[in-house]
């Protein structure tokens, strides 16, 4: 027997997007459904070091575009969700750092491009005088300048933890591989069908909306969207883990000529007492071209480098490659803004980074209403439908598992 459900939209994937993205539209008055394959957050959510940033990347470069001047705005609007008092209620969510921090050791160079950063963020970012530097840089063997970001660092495990609870009656775990589109002549999408937990599932919807990250691409195509452009920009991450390791949230600028920072470090507290370094910037834009082995040993000599009082002889190091999923523009320009594509009923979207989930949302929302989605479909069935199949379960983080 096929089980048979109307609602006013569908969501395929349950990273930080299509969780931010169901919430509000419940909030607005929708019905909504949220299909995930996988684990929620198993794709880049939880693959992310979690930084709410607040522009410095592109203030680095020397100009503030618009979509700077849109991130910038970020860190306050996740604060006030954070308070419970933003569009969403964010209260329960763990953050791992209130400050963001930004580290030149030494070097002309590198100092410049420090100051360069600062003016341009126009006061956002304070020069921390040593007296109130955090604990591991009070115990600094060298000379370096520590600045203070807008930035902050939340948890993400605890963000999709607080992002799936109000809507856990609207989550399904499916089988990506069954999923069939019927498609009007004119290429709106009519039906979705589907299997999950061994039962054919057959939905229909005004709206279907797609927050995959990578998976974006495969859905696409069902869709008989496959012309729209999607990119893949790959990293590789390391991670090291020990006991007593300090907790540290810092972009390193580095001293070549590169705007972006050598090595991004947060730190992520494990279950059994120790902590995990998680390591991004240059240093795994690099790694995607090296083997595991080098860039651990990039890392383990940056390390040494930059910060010669920290000893982690006693640490497991790992690393991993993962995909940043982006839409791809014509003109070969990175996306810096949430990016939403419309074709017909069909929306295809990516935050670009997690900062900006709400901006998408708040964009597909903007969308819904010029296009006249208004709230209506209510189908009683939705309890058996979720009672008989199974809800997606929560992802892993995966700088917890070390080699
Ligand atoms: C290493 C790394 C570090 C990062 N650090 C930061 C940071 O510090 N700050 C920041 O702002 N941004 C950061 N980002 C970017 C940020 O992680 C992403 O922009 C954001 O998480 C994307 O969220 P998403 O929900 O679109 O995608 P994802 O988190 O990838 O979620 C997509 C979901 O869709 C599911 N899915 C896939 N295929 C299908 C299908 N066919 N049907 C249904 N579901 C499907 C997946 O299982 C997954 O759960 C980082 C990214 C990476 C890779």
């Amino acid at each position: 027997m096929t089980l048979r459900y109307s609602t006013d939209i569908v969501i395929f994937g349950g990273g930080v997007a299509g969780l931010w993205l169901l919430n509000r539209l419940r909030q607005a008055g929708y019905n909504a459904l949220l299909l995930e394959s996988e684990t929620l957050g198993g794709g880049q959510t939880l693959a992310s070091q979690g930084i709410i940033h607040g522009g410095l990347k592109y203030a680095l470069g020397g100009v503030l575009t618009g979509a700077s001047q849109a991130i910038a705005e970020m860190p306050a609007r996740w604060r006030a969700a954070l308070r419970g008092e933003g569009d969403l209620d964010l209260s329960a969510v763990k953050t791992l750092s209130d400050h963001y921090y930004m580290w030149s050791n030494a070097g002309l160079r590198s100092r410049f491009k420090t100051f360069l950063g600062s003016k341009s963020l126009r006061g956002r970012i304070d020069a921390v005088p040593p007296a109130e530097y955090p604990a591991f840089f009070k115990a600094a063997t060298v000379a370096g300048n520590l600045y203070r970001l807008p930035d902050f660092v939340v948890d993400t495990p605890s963000l999709l933890a607080t992002l799936s609870v109000p809507v856990a009656q609207q989550l399904l775990h499916y089988d990506a591989p069954s999923l069939e589109f019927t498609r009007s002549a004119e290429g709106s999408i009519q039906q979705a069908d589907f299997t999950a937990a061994g039962q054919q599932v057959a939905i229909t919807a005004r709206q279907f909306i797609l927050t995959a990250g990578e998976g974006n691409k495969s859905l696409l195509e069902k869709c008989g969207l496959g012309s729209v452009q999607t990119q893949l920009r790959p990293l590789k991450m390391v991670h090291l883990t020990q006991p007593n390791m300090p907790e540290v949230y810092v972009h390193c600028i580095g001293d070549d000529f590169s705007m972006k920072p050598a090595l991004t470090v947060t730190t992520h507290p494990q279950d059994d007492g120790s902590a995990t370094w998680y390591l991004g910037g240059q240093l795994a834009e690099a790694g995607v071209e090296q083997s595991d082995a080098e860039v651990i040993a990039d890392a383990k000599k940056q390390l040494a480098s930059l910060f010669p009082w920290l000893d982690v002889n006693a640490a497991q190091w790992g690393c991993f490659l993962i995909n940043r999923a982006e839409i791809a523009y014509d003109d070969n320009n990175r996306p810096d803004d949430a990016a939403m594509l419309v074709n017909h009923n069909v929306i295809s979207a990516w935050p670009t980074k997690l900062t900006l989930a709400p901006v998408l949302a708040d964009k597909i929302l903007s969308h819904l209403q010029s296009a006249d989605v208004v709230p209506g479909i209510h189908d009683p069935s939705i309890g058996e439908l979720t009672q008989q199949l199974s809800a997606p379960v929560m992802g892993q983080p995966r700088w917890g598992s070390s080699s």
